[in-house]
């Protein structure tokens, strides 16, 4: 038998099970020994029966001396045995398992295992698991694991098979690190490492077989990103870019404001990737109001005087539209001129063939035919766009010479650094980790609910017939926009307009038409309303300076970042600005993670604080696409993403041979890991 055949040539492994199997990713051999336990169930304290303890769990060797189903006064079946050994003997009882009675036989020898308790007078087995005496056990008498129950298989069934895999095909498992690294990094072998994570001979046996697997789990990550880097950089080529550093100056000098540090920083580091033969693949982070725009807007200006067009592509229409009035400010005086393109908003000249010097859109640039003249495209926002969308962009690009453009991309979501280095381990970083000079910081409270009517007298207060703003976000009811969402965004409405009666309230939710969006959203710029309602999901990018207060409903709901997200879109001028959280969940633990944000104004060292309390997924608010889901290692052991990291340098750089012959087990490896990367979960 071969490791990579199906599941279904293993003894006992049916249709049936086969079809339950493939719904967790299971089809070969392969996979099924690669389903990991995620706990152990200790059997390994073995007693003799005089010795038993209550309260303890054991495993006894004994001969089963009687067996029967009792009845109890409730009518419930429950299965006594008497077993002994040499030294005395021992009650067991089960429950509601009558079938025990036929398979467990009177005379013959049995490892029980299980935990031993009071029951009456006399001290009892509760409920053990038995297995047959045999050399070696699976089920008792050891380190027993323990599979997650799902898709009606068991953890008792699973072991079995497994183990039975283990004995047919375990001589095929491969070593596919170099053996220098496997030696030089004091890991286990493969084989080794399979074997004892499924049965261990003891707990540090179990420790350091999962540290060789999630060492190799995240090695696969980082060399995938490395590779995707090295083959962007390899096979194609940008167009070098010739950086007039008196034009920048000149442009910076125009500036109404004095760039912060962080951002010359940044636009440092672009330039210099502009002015390389290897397009640029930047992820530029940083917090709602760092600036990112400014320094995006150089890098096209740059395109622009070597003659090139650059696009920029927003998430939502309303983020389009802004990027469109802001760059549109900005880059007039210099004779730039820009276009936008969403669903709703076609190009006005030329639809076939796209002249301006600067494009800004929506997704549906992906519909759009460009002129062989793109040299940078930034993306806004990039999280909310798949890797494949990414890709998908880019590929419209490629000139018949084979050129690619530079690609810059932005996000707000801040990305802790063990994040980074795993999912995005093709991408080079810049951060703009200060605010503009001048910024205050928003006063942030969570409000308990006896205090909710005070609140609103002070909304009421602080907005009435001043120039100041409030934004009331509903709770996140679900992650993308629904019914239900819209429903409850629209009782809070109504409910809003008769708590404010004297106040002009306007409604913002994502399935509006976007030109009812716009409207709304230009009469609360304008000053026509004192009041935003809105749902989470339009959330991102609105800049509106006079907004001074953010209410969000239902924060629990959401993440650290997020929240600092949502917050972030008050405080954008030199009004004093203030962010109050509600939340019905009183729960201390709630409260004090709320709580972080009264004091930390930096998203990621939020981003930090939620990765460790709620996991990878609650950073982004959502799973994100392309979001790996860590099976063995962890996003928060730095230590061992670092070092994996660098071994996939060194692997990269100097073992190349492992990578490339098709015979090489981590070519395999790779083959096999790239697959299960697109496949849908
Ligand atoms: P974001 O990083 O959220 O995209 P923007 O680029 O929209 O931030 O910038 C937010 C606001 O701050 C804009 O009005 C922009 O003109 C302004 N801004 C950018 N950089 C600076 C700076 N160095 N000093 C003062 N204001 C700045
Ligand atoms: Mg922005």
């Amino acid at each position: 038998m071969d490791i990579n055949d199906s599941v279904e040539k293993l003894p006992f492994v049916g249709q049936t099970f086969a079809k339950r199997l493939a719904k967790l990713n299971i089809r070969t051999i392969q996979d099924l020994i690669n389903y990991f336990p995620f706990r152990y169930d200790n059997y390994s304290l073995i007693s003799k029966v005089i010795r038993v303890q209550a309260g303890e769990t054991v495993t006894i060797k004994a001969k089963v001396e009687s067996i029967k189903n009792e009845y109890t006064k409730l009518g419930k079946k429950i299965q006594k045995a008497t077993v002994s050994d040499n030294t005395g003997s021992i009650e067991i009882v089960w429950f509601n398992q009558p079938f025990l009675i036929k398979t467990i036989k009177v005379g013959e020898w049995y490892n029980f295992s299980g935990k031993a308790d009071w029951f009456g007078k006399k001290i009892v087995l509760v409920s053990p698991e038995y297995e047959p005496l045999k050399l070696s056990t699976i089920h008792t008498g050891r380190l027993v694991p323990v599979y997650p129950e799902t898709q009606n298989i068991t953890s008792k069934w699973l072991r079995s098979r497994i183990k039975t895999a283990l004995d047919i095909v375990g001589n095929q498992i491969e070593e596919f690190l170099p053996p220098v690294i496997v030696q030089k990094e004091n890991l286990l072998e493969e084989k080794q490492a399979i074997f004892q994570i499924h049965f261990p001979n003891d707990l540090p046996a179990a420790q350091r077989a999962r540290q060789r697997l999630a060492f190799d789990e995240l090695l696969l990550i980082q060399l995938t990103g490395l590779l995707r880097k090295k083959e962007w950089q390899k096979r194609q080529l940008a167009n070098k870019f010739f950086v007039d550093q008196e034009k920048v100056l000149e442009f910076v000098g125009k500036l109404p404001f004095e760039l912060t540090g962080a951002q010359k920083k940044a636009i440092k580091e672009i330039l210099a990737d502009l002015a390389k033969e290897k397009p640029m693949n930047r992820l530029l982070q940083g917090d709602v109001g760092s600036g990112k725009t400014v320094v995006a807007a150089i890098a096209m200006y740059i395109s622009f005087l070597n003659g090139f067009q650059s696009v920029i592509m927003a998430p939502t229409e309303i983020l389009a539209n802004q990027h469109f009035q802001t760059l549109k400010t900005i880059l007039f005086p210099f004779g730039i001129n820009i276009e936008l393109i969403t669903g709703s908003q076609k190009l006005t000249s030329n639809p076939r063939y796209l002249t301006p010097d600067i494009i800004v859109g929506t997704h549906a640039l992906l519909y759009q035919n460009f002129g062989q003249k793109v040299g940078l495209v930034v993306i806004d926002e990039q999280h909310r766009f798949g890797v494949e969308q990414r890709s998908e962009l880019i590929k419209k690009f490629i000139l018949p010479n084979k050129k690619i453009p530079h690609l810059l991309t932005m996000t707000a979501t801040p990305i802790p650094r063990t994040i980074a280095l795993t999912l995005y381990g093709d991408l080079d970083f810049s951060i703009l980790d200060e605010m503009p000079f001048g910024r205050t910081k928003v006063k942030t409270w969570v409000v308990p609910p006896q205090k909710r009517s005070s609140a609103y007298e002070w909304i009421k207060k602080r907005v009435k017939g001043t120039q100041e703003q409030a934004f009331i976000v509903c709770p996140l009811i679900e992650q993308s926009e629904t019914l239900a969402s819209l429903k409850a965004a629209t009782i809070e409405f109504e409910k809003l307009k008769n708590i404010f009666p004297d106040l002009r309230l306007g409604l913002l939710h994502g399935k509006m038409k976007s030109k009812e969006k716009d409207k709304i959203i230009e009469e609360f710029r304008k000053g026509n309303l004192d009041i935003l309602v809105s749902t989470p999901v339009v959330e991102v990018g609105i800049d509106i300076p006079n907004a001074t207060i953010m209410m969000i409903e239902g924060a629990d709901r959401f993440g650290l970042a997020q929240l600092h997200q949502l917050r972030g879109r008050v405080g954008r001028s030199n009004l004093e600005s203030f962010c109050l959280l509600f939340t019905e969940n009183q729960n201390p633990e709630v409260i004090k993670r709320l709580k972080y944000l009264e004091d930390i104004y930096v998203g990621l060292r939020l981003a930090e604080i939620d990765l460790k309390i709620r996991g990878p997924g609650e950073i982004y608010g959502t799973k994100q696409h392309g979001f790996p889901d860590l099976r063995v290692a962890s996003f928060l052991d730095t230590a061992l993403i670092e070092k994996t990291r660098k071994v996939a340098e060194e692997i990269l750089n100097f073992y190349t041979e492992f990578l490339n012959s098709k015979d090489s087990p981590l070519h395999k490896k790779m083959e096999k890991y790239k697959i299960l990367q697109v496949s849908p979960n």
